[in-house]
């Protein structure tokens, strides 16, 4: 797989100072107009930040294309960077079985994170990571276009709602931003060991299924 270079991903600075990616062909990329793969083809072997030089496997997302929900959770650890693969081991475990909360299976769903290299050691994503990082998600998300976003945990939950409050005091309601509605909750890991956010993850679950029982589907979804 080619090696992607700063100089070859365009950047532009819109939309509240996040950069957006000009995917080649499309001058201006509509909701669920560019395939998830032209994004993945796009990065490439990515180096646009030192993680690229770290990695085992960039990780890109995984679920269904369609999606009326999308899963951003904060970036691959261990198992995920063996496998390249989002949500898998004991964390992914733990997200399998709370979609069921949600009278929702693996299948149905988009996951992705908004760091695709893992930190080194399972650091914590630094700022300008995911500045680098970021424009790949909001161009996932745009392909997905989902009815609603789940963010897992504090990183995910404050990219996307652009803020600074913790998931403790954002999660428990159906934010709003732009065309989505957002269910900021735990991080799955969070709640492997006994934890008492473990309830409280599940009852954010099943929100989440009376939300998509309360709405219509959005254009395009089944
Ligand atoms: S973390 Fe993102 S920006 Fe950094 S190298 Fe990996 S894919 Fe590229």
């Amino acid at each position: 797989m080619p090696r992607r270079k700063r100089e070859r991903i365009a950047l532009t600075d819109e939309e509240g100072g996040m950069a957006l990616l000009q995917i080649p062909g499309y001058d201006h990329q509509k909701p669920q107009e560019v395939p998830l793969e032209a994004i993945r083809d796009l990065m490439g072997d990515c180096r646009l930040c030192p993680l690229g030089e770290t990695k085992t496997n960039l990780v890109f997302g995984v679920g269904n294309p369609n999606a009326r929900v999308m899963f951003v959770g904060e970036g691959p650890g261990k198992n995920e960077d063996l496998q390249g693969e989002p949500f898998v081991g004991a964390a992914g475990q733990k997200l399998n079985g709370i979609l069921a909360q949600a009278g929702l299976t693996r299948d149905e769903v988009y996951i992705a994170n908004v760091i695709k290299c893992r930190p080194p050691g399972n650091r914590n994503p630094r700022p300008e990571e995911i500045q680098a990082c970021s424009p790949f998600l909001r161009e996932q998300i745009r392909s997905v276009w989902p009815d609603v976003i789940v963010c897992l945990g504090n990183f995910a939950s404050q990219f996307v709602l652009r803020t600074e409050k913790g998931v403790t005091k954002l999660r428990g309601q159906v934010h709003t931003t732009g065309h989505f509605a957002v269910i900021p909750t735990f991080h799955p890991a969070a709640t492997i060991y006994p934890s008492e956010w473990l309830p409280l993850l599940e009852e954010d679950m099943r929100m989440l299924g009376q939300w998509l029982r309360d709405n219509p589907p959005g254009p395009g979804k089944a």
